[in-house]
């Protein structure tokens, strides 16, 4: 594998006559990540990851001081999963304009950003707008491969890469579960003894939800139901939980017609802010 810094070099040393499939991370990896890089390789002749822990999509400074930075076991792994290249910049090489430049300024992502992550952390998803426009342009990846543990990031991603026209697939993977079932995070690593045991329940409660719509259960109730459990740990504060059509990340209400219905939470457990969602199967009409 080979690790670049910049982003000049990492363009002329991409073979164009490759497929490529582009993983984008913030680094402090795990195996979700490596499921990516797995998803990646089994279906391209090369996989680019970078690993870049973008200033400009954190609302919250502390959470970008405190961010997890592993770069030496994130070589290793990637390295060991079939990774080809690594992309390792600073942001003067990501932004050498300047933080302020952004390809994906313009977009208005109306409803799409209006709910979940995007009510909740402002300027989020200009900042990973911005960011994946960049990396994208650098790479000109075949296929960007993405977690579906951030539902709404695909969702946002895909509008953008149709905004602007660009020529590349999306791939979408599985969310990486512990053996309890919490999600794999970069931000796990963030957790004490207690508050790891604790975040399990977020899990739990989504496939509640889940059991209920399954059940037919009213979505109101089953979203409260959920709030309240986890409202009720000690060490758990959660911010939503709610139904939401996949399609267009508007509340769902009972009865709308819709393709797939994902629900979705944030929690903070202890000073971690934790998201997690789940993909409901519909009976078919
Ligand atoms: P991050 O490093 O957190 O920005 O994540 C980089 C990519 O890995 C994103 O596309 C995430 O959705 C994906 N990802 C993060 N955690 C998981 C997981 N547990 N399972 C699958 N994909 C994940």
């Amino acid at each position: 594998m080979r690790i670049l810094k910049k982003a000049t070099d990492l363009r002329k040393a991409l073979p164009r006559k490759k497929s490529i499939a582009f993983v984008p991370t913030m680094g402090a990896l795990h195996a979700g990540h490596m499921a990516l890089i797995k998803a990646a390789a089994d279906s391209h002749d090369l996989v680019v990851a970078s690993i870049f822990v973008n200033p400009t999509q954190f609302n919250e400074r502390s959470d970008l001081q405190k961010y997890p930075r592993t770069p030496k076991e994130d070589a290793a792994l990637l390295k060991a999963h079939g990774c080809d290249f690594l992309y390792l910049p600073d942001v003067a090489d990501v932004y050498p304009d300047g933080m302020k430049k952004n390809a994906a300024k313009n977009i208005d992502f109306g409803p799409l950003t209006a709910t979940m992550e995007g009510a909740n952390r402002p300027g989020h998803f200009d900042g990973v707008a911005q960011v994946v426009s960049r990396l994208l342009e650098i790479v000109e990846p075949d296929t960007l491969v993405l977690g579906q543990k951030d539902y709404q990031q695909v969702a946002v991603i895909r509008a953008m890469i149709q905004r602007l026209d660009l020529l590349v697939r999306v791939l979408v993977v599985p969310t990486v579960r512990e053996f309890d079932g919490l999600a794999m995070s970069s931000r796990n690593k963030l957790l004490n003894t207690d508050e790891r045991a604790a975040a399990a329940m977020i899990n739990r409660q989504l496939a509640a939800v889940v059991a209920g719509l399954a059940a037919g259960w009213p979505t109101q109730p089953l979203e409260q139901m959920a709030l309240s459990a986890l409202g009720e740990h000690d060490l758990l504060d959660p911010e939503y939980v709610q139904i939401f059509d996949g399609d267009t990340l508007l509340p769902y209400l009972d009865g709308d017609n819709v393709r797939e219905l994902v629900v979705a939470t944030a929690v903070r457990c202890g000073d971690v802010r934790l998201i997690d969602n789940r993909i409901v199967d519909l009976p078919n009409p």
